[in-house]
C-alpha cells in the first residue's frame, strides 16, 4: 500500500510518498504557490516553476510521483475542533465540517482544505483521510481545557483550549512508551526474562515539542491530560517569535496606548516576540548560541529565560500528573539545543532529573544518568510516518 502524505499550507505544499512498511519513496515541497518565485524541491533535486495554486501543486507533485500507484492520502488538517478525536475518512459532510472549523483557525483550514480538493478532483478513486492537528489532545479533560471567562463564550464560539502539534506529540509518545518498554510498572524496565508488552502504555510522560513553534503535553497511559497551546497556537511556552502566555491585560493596555489595530497587535504577538524579542536579534536559537559562546548577555539571558519557562511547565505538568516517569524532547531546537535540555533539567533536580552530560552533549536518543528518577529522551519527530500509520489504521478498517 502505497500511502500520499499531503501537507497544504497557506503558500507552500510538502508531500511525501511512502510505502507499506512505511519508507519513504518520495519526500518534497512546493514553495511558494501563487507567488513570482516558486520552488519545487524533492529527494535531491530542485527547479524553479510558477504554479498558481494548490491544485497546480498537487498536480506537480503527482507528476513527479509518475506511474506509482496511489492507494491512500492522508492530510494534515490543523483543527478538528471537538469533533475529530481521531482521523478520519473525508467525505462530503467532513469536508463541510472542516470548512466549517475555518473559523476557528482561518490561516490553516482553508489552505488544508485547498490541498483536499485538488486531490479530490485529481485522483478520483483515491480514499482521502484528515488527520487533525488538534485530535490527540481531545482526552485532556474540562478542568485543562476551560478558560475562567463567561462560558456563553465557550457554547457560542468554542472558546476553549484545543492544543496543536498533536501529530508530533502523538509519535513521540508512543516512541516514548517503546523504549520505556512497555512495562507493567511506571518507569520500570521489563521484568528480566519477560518481553516487552507491547500495545500497553503505561506511564507518566511530558513530551516537549520545541522548534520555531513550540508546545508542551501531559501524557497519562497514552493519553493527553493537557497541553500548553491553548485555543490557538499562541499559548504556552515563548517560542520563535510567538509570545506564548502574557497577561492579556498587555494586549488592550498596548492597544489603546500605541493605538494598535487588531492585525498590528496579532503581528507583535506572533511574529515579533518570543525569542526574537527577548534577544533583541534572532528568532533562531543557533545565533543565540553562538553569541552565548561569547558571553553576549542578551543572549545569554534568553537562554537561561527559554529554560526558566520551559522547566516552569514541566514542573506544573508533574503536578497534573502527579509524578513523572519521561521527559522526551523532540523538534528543532528539541532534537539539538543540548545546552537548552542541559539548563532546563538544572530547574528539574527536585524532581530527581539528572542527565548524562556527555550522552545529552551528543543528543543520544537516552540522555539520563543512572541514578536518575526520570528517563530523559531525544526523539526526532516524524510527523509524516505518524499520519500515515493513521491512514493505513483506517484504510484496514
Ligand atoms: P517548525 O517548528 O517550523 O516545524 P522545526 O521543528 O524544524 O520547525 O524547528 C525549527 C527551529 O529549530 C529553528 O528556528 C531553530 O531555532 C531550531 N533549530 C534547528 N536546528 C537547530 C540546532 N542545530 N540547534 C539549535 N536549534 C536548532
Amino acid at each position: 500500500m502505497n500511502i500520499l502524505i499531503i501537507n497544504a499550507g497557506s503558500s507552500s505544499l510538502k508531500f511525501q510518498l511512502l510505502n507499506g512498511k512505511f519508507e519513504p519513496l518520495y519526500k518534497g515541497i512546493v514553495d511558494g504557490i501563487g507567488k513570482e518565485k516558486c520552488f519545487v524541491k524533492y529527494n535531491d533535486k530542485t527547479y524553479k516553476k510558477k504554479i498558481r495554486n494548490h491544485e497546480q501543486a498537487v498536480k506537480e507533485a503527482l507528476a513527479i510521483i509518475g506511474n506509482i500507484k496511489i492507494n491512500a492520502i492522508g492530510h494534515r488538517v490543523v483543527h478538528g475542533g471537538e469533533k475529530y478525536k481521531d482521523a478520519i475518512l473525508i467525505d462530503a459532510r467532513v469536508q463541510r465540517e472542516i470548512e466549517k472549523l475555518s473559523e476557528l483557525a482561518p490561516l490553516h483550514n482553508p489552505p488544508n482544505l485547498e490541498g483536499i480538493k485538488a486531490c479530490k478532483k485529481l485522483l478520483k478513486d483515491v480514499p482521502n483521510i484528515a488527520v487533525f492537528d488538534t485530535a490527540f489532545h481531545q482526552t485532556i479533560p474540562e478542568q485543562a481545557y476551560t478558560y475562567a471567562i463567561p462560558q456563553k463564550y465557550y457554547k457560542k464560539y468554542g472558546i476553549r483550549r484545543y492544543g496543536f502539534h498533536g501529530t508530533s506529540h502523538k509519535y513521540v509518545a508512543d516512541e516514548t512508551y517503546r523504549l520505556l518498554g512497555q512495562s507493567n510498572r511506571p518507569g520500570q524496565p521489563p521484568r528480566p526474562g519477560q518481553p516487552p508488552r507491547p500495545g500497553k502504555k503505561i506511564g507518566k510522560i511530558i513530551t516537549c515539542h520545541l522548534g520555531n513553534g513550540s508546545s508542551i503535553s501531559a501524557v497519562k497511559n497514552g493519553n493527553c491530560i493537557d497541553t500548553s497551546m491553548g485555543f490557538t497556537p499562541l499559548e504556552g511556552v515563548p517560542m520563535g517569535t510567538r509570545s506564548g502566555s502574557i497577561d492579556p491585560a498587555i494586549v488592550y493596555y498596548l492597544m489603546e496606548k500605541e493605538g494598535l489595530t487588531h492585525d498590528e497587535i496579532d503581528n507583535i504577538l506572533n511574529k515579533k516576540s518570543g525569542i526574537l524579542a527577548v534577544s533583541g536579534f534572532s528568532n533562531d536559537l543557533r545565533d543565540i548560541w553562538v553569541k552565548a559562546k561569547k558571553k553576549n548577555k542578551h543572549a545569554l539571558f534568553t537562554l537561561d529565560y527559554m529554560a526558566y519557562k520551559i522547566a516552569m511547565k514541566i514542573g506544573s505538568y508533574a503536578a497534573a500528573l502527579d509524578g513523572i516517569d519521561a521527559i522526551t524532547f523532540t523538534a528543532g531546537i528539541g532534537q539539538n539545543a543540548w545546552y537548552l535540555r542541559r539548563d532546563i533539567c538544572k530547574y528539574l533536580k527536585h524532581l530527581g532529573v539528572r542527565l548524562d552530560p556527555q550522552k545529552n552533549r551528543k543528543s543520544k536518543e537516552r540522555i539520563y544518568d543512572k541514578i536518575s528518577k526520570v528517563k530523559v529522551f531525544v526523539i526526532k519527530t516524524n510527523e509524516g510516518l505518524q499520519i500515515a500509520k493513521e491512514v493505513k489504521k483506517i484504510i484496514n478498517r
